[in-house]
């Protein structure tokens, strides 16, 4: 599964216009919960239980074969379940089924009898006195689908039906072991109106279909490979077909459909596109085939998730799979080859080999985000990928393992699995997977991944199976690399470098420590594998010897203890050492490094990522020095200089576009404050120093900016890779202009948006015209309503850009909206966009006055009846509190403590609230 939301947007926003935002939150919670049974929450004093990875048991009966039958109906569905039970010991016991409340139990048949000996609790229900051998269990219930706006199990978008299960949405369909580790074969009949729905789809194959009757039809799918639940999917509705074929290695041919609404099938090309590149590299990077004859995708608009891997039938948010170059931007390109790789390489990483139990979930979501990441990589520039994968781990996983929420890539316990597909879960576990690359090499980690199929195909593993695999087909111990998995915190690295001019030799000094987090006082030291070079006078790198043995020009220190020096011999003159390149590990780095030093790395280092981590560097510091300071802001001419020179490297003819509007940008308000004393940070001082920043650069470089945007306009669209580069760095030029106050640029801006062939251009200038008070703002916003109002994907645009505004007094624009049309609170990617955009304004979500406070938690109180999932999200932008200064994080605390004593609070928001409070 793949999250979307509210940090999602507000990059996409923030990174077109660079005017940076407070990023909130956990990423991708999840919920299960109706408006009536939120209705029947328990209150605080009898507070919902948190559920142990200690406490994990085998489940005691298996599940060999389900067959579901769903008859779709207007008013309710009824769903049977026919199941082969198979105890797994002599006296197994009572087996429990978890079950909804919202599901009504209909019947319950054993062997072909009426069943009664069962006991319904309000998570499911126990049966007793069950038969000791296989036997054959029915369930029969009744579910209504039209009322779920939970949106999860089986619910509504539109007029079409949809599920969503992970992670626990199979049990709001009907009573079941709704655990990762009971797979099952599983055949699904489904019957509905034919008119009204003629698409019938579920997992695997079509074995059967026909007429039934009374106007309705049916399809019977039949799903070879066992699997949990979560991965059960039903489709039914009216939807148009886009078709492809993949001919796998072995000369498989295997159809794939994309099915959207009718309208929408022009929109679907690059998702075809991606599909079919990510099954190719999936065969030559891992050599992985798909194990089906049919691969379906299917998009809808009410989704929780940015996307879900259901076997052979993924659904999508549908702004994972639309696009076209006049309704989506480059960043949406980006995002949709991202996803549905992601969605795809799940079918081995998830599907055939999936997680024994919920606290293993980074098993899949870990290495499946690394796999995306590397086929990205692959796909487009390597060094721009990695810089931006880093940005956003720093901007959101980062605050995350500094706060309440901390917790490690396999956490001991939760109370809701909804509110743990994290950041932390979902990138530090990539980071965790990437470092097994790093210290193992490609051909070691292939050779572990080997393994680990070879051990572990069709069955629910932990990540304990997956470090055993790297370790064994390698031959390496590794016992020192295990904290990842149960420290959180982010460690904070210290290496200092010494040149020693008589002995020829360079020493770096390094030392760790892991901060303290909650739940954990005492933690021990982690390997970091830090990759390094030095870098000689000339610029070049020089081959480094350590213990008489070679390493080439980047050397990996398997760094493993509180404190540790490592001496490269044969150093002929004094470097500078590039340290932690390509960002070898996920850990906060501290060097010696001087200002002259970094000003040299951002010239010369081979590594791409540390060529633009100096300048950040460089760039973090004067900015925290200025919020610091309590003087008038000056600007050292030295950065100025040096941004003037990496604008410049823009007319070299092999000049990387992309990597230079990447290396312009000022880190983001949100980064800068977690550099901040806890307690300390006001957002207007941030907002303030960092907008300095940019409004004297946008100054001073004025020309060179207009320059490279004049040089960087085509003619005409196109999406090669040079050209999309081109509108990065225009579009980045475009935002830095903004920030001046002058009438010219903001009627440049608008007549750049009127001329513009493409979302990527029309939402940048927008952008770029959304934080200035002038005629263009509104002239610009109420075209773009005009033409894109039929559009609910790119309203979301319109949307966010308004809500992220940063002009004063703002949110009662937000109110405004919130009761347009363009706007449904049922709806959650119109709640990321329109509130989530707000909390990215340190402006308006963080004015002094408390009123941004306020009205977030006004919404988290009205969404927690409708969707728990989406509550808990927003709810997110508030846990952080402890961190700003007294008055704001009274004003937040205040809130906190309101949505808490809101009678029937969702499980999802109890959890987050309760724990930030804590
Ligand atoms: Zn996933």
């Amino acid at each position: 599964m793949r999250a979307t939301g509210l940090r999602a947007m507000h990059r996409a926003v923030a990174s077109m216009t660079l005017h940076s935002g407070t990023p909130s939150g956990a990423r991708g919670q999840r919920c299960v919960r109706s408006a009536a049974s939120a209705a029947a929450a328990p209150a605080t004093e009898n507070a919902p239980k948190p559920i142990y990875l200690k406490d994990y048991a085998k489940p005691q009966y298996a599940f060999a074969k389900v067959d579901l039958d769903f008859a779709l109906g207007e008013a309710s569905t009824a769903v049977k379940s026919t199941i082969r039970v198979e105890p797994q010991s002599a006296n197994a016991g009572d087996l429990f089924l978890h079950g909804d409340e919202s599901v009504e139990l209909v019947q319950i048949m054993v062997d072909g009898g009426a069943f009664t000996s069962y006991k319904r609790s309000p998570k499911g229900i126990t049966l007793s006195g069950l038969p000791q051998s296989a036997f054959e269990l029915v369930i029969e219930t009744r579910i209504k689908p039209q009322e779920n706006t939970a949106l999860e199990g089986l619910y509504k978008s539109g007029k079409n039906f949809c599920t969503q299960c992970e992670a626990e949405g199979f049990r709001r369909i009907t009573f079941y072991q709704d655990r990762p580790d009971v797979m099952s074969i599983f055949t699904t009949k489904i019957t509905a109106d034919k008119a009204k729905y003629p698409v019938l789809l579920s997992n695997g194959n079509l074995i059967d279909s026909g007429d039934a009757g009374d106007g309705k039809h049916f399809t019977v799918w039949e799903d070879p490979w066992a699997k949990p639940a979560y991965l059960f999917a039903l489709v039914a509705g009216e939807l148009g077909m886009i078709e492809d074929k993949f001919t796998t290695m072995t000369g498989k041919n295997v159809t794939l459909r994309i099915f959207v609404e009718e309208h929408n099938l022009d929109k679907c090309e690059h998702a075809m596109t991606s599909l079919i590149k990510s099954m190719k590299w999936d065969e030559d990077v891992f050599g992985l085939e798909y194990d089906l004859e049919l691969f379906n995708i299917v998009a809808v608009d009410d989704f929780n998730m940015g996307a879900m891997e259901n076997k052979s039938l993924n659904i999508f948010n549908s702004r994972l799979v639309l696009a076209t170059p006049e309704s989506a931007t480059d960043a949406d390109y980006a995002a949709i080859e991202g996803v549905v790789a992601h969605e795809y390489f799940h079918n081995y990483t998830g599907n055939r080999v999936t997680c024994r139990d919920w606290f293993q979930l980074s098993l899949k979501e870990g290495l499946t985000v690394y796999r995306d990441q590397e086929f990205s990589a692959d796909m487009n520039s390597r060094g721009v990928k990695r810089i931006g994968d880093v940005a956003r781990l720093r901007m959101s996983q980062f605050p995350q393992d500094n706060g309440p929420m901390a917790h490690p890539i396999r956490p001991e316990s939760y109370i809701k699995m909804d509110n743990f597909y994290t950041v932390t879960i979902y990138e530090k576990g990539a980071e965790v997977v990437r470092m097994y690359e790093t210290l193992l090499g490609k051909d070691g980690f292939r050779k572990g991944m080997d393994l680990y199929f070879e051990r572990h195909d069709g069955q629910a593993v932990t990540t304990e199976d997956f470090f055993n695999a790297m370790c064994d087909a390698n031959g390496a111990d590794l016992s020192s690399f295990k904290p990842w998995y149960s420290q959180a915190g982010t460690p904070n690295v210290t290496v200092d470098g010494s040149y020693d001019a008589a002995a020829k030799t360079f020493t770096l000094k390094c030392s760790q420590n892991v901060p303290k987090t909650p739940g954990q006082d005492t933690k021990i030291p982690v390997m970091c594998p830090i990759a390094v070079g030095l870098v000689g006078p000339d610029g070049k790198d020089m081959e480094l010897t350590m213990d008489g043995a070679s390493h080439g020009t980047t050397a990996v220190l398997r760094f493993d203890q509180a404190e540790a020096t490592y001496t490269f011999t044969g150093v002929a003159a004094k470097p500078v050492p590039s340290i932690l390149r390509n960002f070898s590990a996920p850990v906060k780095l501290t060097t010696n490094l001087t200002e002259d030093d970094l000003v040299f790395l951002m010239a010369n280092d081979s590594d791409a990522f540390n060529r633009w981590e100096a300048g950040q560097t460089l760039l973090r510091g004067l900015c925290l020095n200025l919020i610091k300071s309590g003087e008038p802001f000056t600007m050292p001419a030295s950065i100025t200089d040096a941004m003037r020179k990496i604008l410049s490297g823009a007319k070299a003819p092999d000049a990387d576009k992309a990597f230079i509007a990447r290396a312009m940008m000022v880190p983001g308000e949100g980064e800068l404050s977690e550099f901040l004393e806890q307690g300390t940070v006001d957002p207007a001082a941030v907002y303030a120093a960092r907008k300095f920043v940019m409004t004297t650069l946008a100054t001073e470089l004025r020309a060179d900016l207009e320059a490279t945007v004049a040089a960087n306009s085509a003619a005409k669209y196109s999406n090669e890779p040079a050209d999309r580069a081109a509108r990065t760095l225009k579009n980045a030029c475009i935002g830095y202009l903004s920030y001046l106050d002058a009438p010219e640029i903001a009627a440049m801006t608008y007549e750049r948006f009127a001329a513009a062939d493409n979302m990527t251009d029309k939402i940048s200038c927008l952008s770029a015209l959304s934080g200035k008070d002038c005629p263009e703002r509104v002239t610009a916003l109420d075209e773009f309503y005009a033409a894109w109002k039929h559009d609910p994907l790119v309203m979301n645009k319109w949307l966010g850009i308004q809500s992220g505004s940063s002009l004063p007094n703002n949110i009662a624009n937000v109110k405004a909206l919130m009761k347009s049309s363009a706007f449904d609170i049922k709806n959650p990617n119109k709640v990321y966009s329109l509130i989530g955009g707000l909390c990215g304004s340190s402006v308006n979500f963080h004015a002094a006055d408390g009123s941004g406070y306020e009205f977030l938690a006004d919404v988290v109180i009205q969404l927690d009846d409708l969707n728990g999932q989406v509550a808990s999200r927003m709810v997110s932008a508030f846990t952080r509190w402890k961190k700003y200064e007294p008055t704001r994080s009274a004003a937040m605390k205040a809130q906190l403590e309101r949505i808490l004593a809101k009678p029937g609070l969702s499980e999802n928001v109890f959890e987050i609230v309760s724990k930030s409070l804590d």
